[in-house]
C-alpha cells in the first residue's frame, strides 16, 4: 500500500507550505502529520488528514491541551479578588 505515500506528496503544511513528516503508531497507521518548521502536529481521523491550523498540536507546548481557543479574562472587577 503505497496510496498514503503519494497522498503524502500533495499535502503541505498550511502554514508555511512546507513539507509534512508522517508519524505512525506500533500498527504502522498513520497518526500525525508533522511539520517540523512550524512545530505543529496535524490529526490524522479514520486516515484522513486535519490539515486545519485550529486542530493541529503544537509539539512545543504543554500535551494535552485540547480545549478551544480560550481568551483568559484581560479584565478583572475590583473586590472579585479571594479573600486571603
Ligand atoms: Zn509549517
Amino acid at each position: 500500500m503505497t496510496l498514503d505515500h503519494r497522498l503524502i506528496d500533495l499535502l503541505v503544511c498550511p502554514v508555511c507550505k512546507g513539507p509534512l513528516t508522517m508519524h505512525r503508531d506500533d500498527a504502522s497507521r498513520p497518526t500525525e502529520l508533522v511539520c517540523p518548521a512550524d512545530r505543529l502536529a496535524f490529526p490524522i481521523r479514520d486516515g484522513i488528514p486535519v490539515m486545519l491550523e485550529g486542530e493541529a498540536r503544537s509539539l512545543d507546548g504543554p500535551p494535552a491541551a485540547q480545549t478551544p481557543v480560550a481568551q483568559t479574562p484581560a479584565t478583572q472587577k475590583s473586590g472579585a479578588a479571594p479573600p486571603t
